[in-house]
């Protein structure tokens, strides 16, 4: 369901004040990247499901 280079929201915005991230690895554990700051972070897919903001 998700794919690598996928732009993602989430519901709640990073530290850095951008709610837009890229997925940069998938599988049990997703990477997803920052689009504005590049902070990565690892996440599970339930996580993941949970805080994007869905269309
Ligand atoms: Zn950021």
């Amino acid at each position: 369901m998700f794919e690598i280079n996928q732009e993602i929201e989430t519901k709640k915005p990073h530290a850095c004040g951008c709610n837009k991230w890229i997925i940069t690895r998938t599988g049990a554990d997703y990477k997803i990247k920052c689009a504005s700051c590049g902070r990565e972070l690892l996440i599970n897919s339930d996580k993941l499901k949970k805080i994007i903001k869905k269309n």
